[in-house]
């Protein structure tokens, strides 16, 4: 099953395909820790990303492609049974080249979910949140502290990060950059059939337990 996760920044996308990689076999793709991890490096693609990406727009589609090429090429003959692609695509161009990725390795995507949030929680969400830096597991200031202070509950170190682009002013425009060009993909897929939508305001559990409702059958 090959499954994308849609919807704005902060709506919890990370969080559930971590859930969904640890509970079923499948591989989750994310181009924004692929892009993070190419700033951390330093290499050419890092560069021309990073200043993009500090101001909350969309890094160029031939970059992101490229990215989600390069890891299914790597992952030939399939880890796991299928992929969830988290942060991408997040444009109708990127959506197209999805297609055609997974129909040239005699894959398709089965379900894409769409997790809805307001605008205005989403401001609070992203400020407040940080990660483990080693396992990178998901925490925030106020919803979800570590069980023990400064131990990740997870892997038991004790360093923390928090995201260059998690503040209000770029959260802003990122979210403006997911009105413009990422929401159309919504009525794309729904004209495939392929959409289910789950309310990304619930918590945690709850979100985790609507979106296998909504893979069920898939
Ligand atoms: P994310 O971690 O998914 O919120 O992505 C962080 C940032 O990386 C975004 O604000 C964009 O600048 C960039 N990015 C991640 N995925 C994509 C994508 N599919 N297309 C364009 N830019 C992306």
């Amino acid at each position: 099953m090959n499954l994308v996760l849609l919807g704005p920044p902060g709506a919890g996308k990370g969080t559930q395909a971590k859930l969904l990689e640890d509970s079923r076999s499948l591989v989750k793709l994310s181009t924004g820790d692929m892009l993070r991890a190419a700033v951390a490096a330093g290499t050419e693609l890092g560069r021309k990303a990073g200043d993009i990406m500090e101001r909350g727009q969309l890094v160029p589609d031939d970059l992101v492609i490229g990215l989600i090429a390069e890891r299914m090429d790597k992952d030939e003959g399939g880890s796991g049974e299928g992929y969830i692609l988290d942060g991408f695509p997040r444009t109708i161009a990127q959506a197209e080249a999805l297609d055609r990725l997974l129909k040239e390795r005699g894959k398709k995507l089965d379900r894409v979910i769409v997790m809805e949030v307001d605008d205005d929680a989403l401001v609070e969400r992203i400020a407040g949140r940080f990660a483990c830096a080693f396992c990178g597991e998901g925490y925030h200031d106020i919803y979800k502290l570590p069980k023990v202070k400064g131990v990740c509950d997870r892997c038991g170190s004790s360093g923390f990060v928090r995201r260059r682009d998690d503040n209000e002013e770029v959260v802003r425009a990122r979210l403006q950059a997911y009105h413009a060009q990422t929401e159309p993909l919504i009525d794309y897929y729904t004209r495939q059939g392929k959409v289910r939508a789950v309310d990304g305001m619930a918590d945690i559990a709850t979100v985790s337990k609507e979106i296998s409702q909504a893979l069920a059958g898939a």
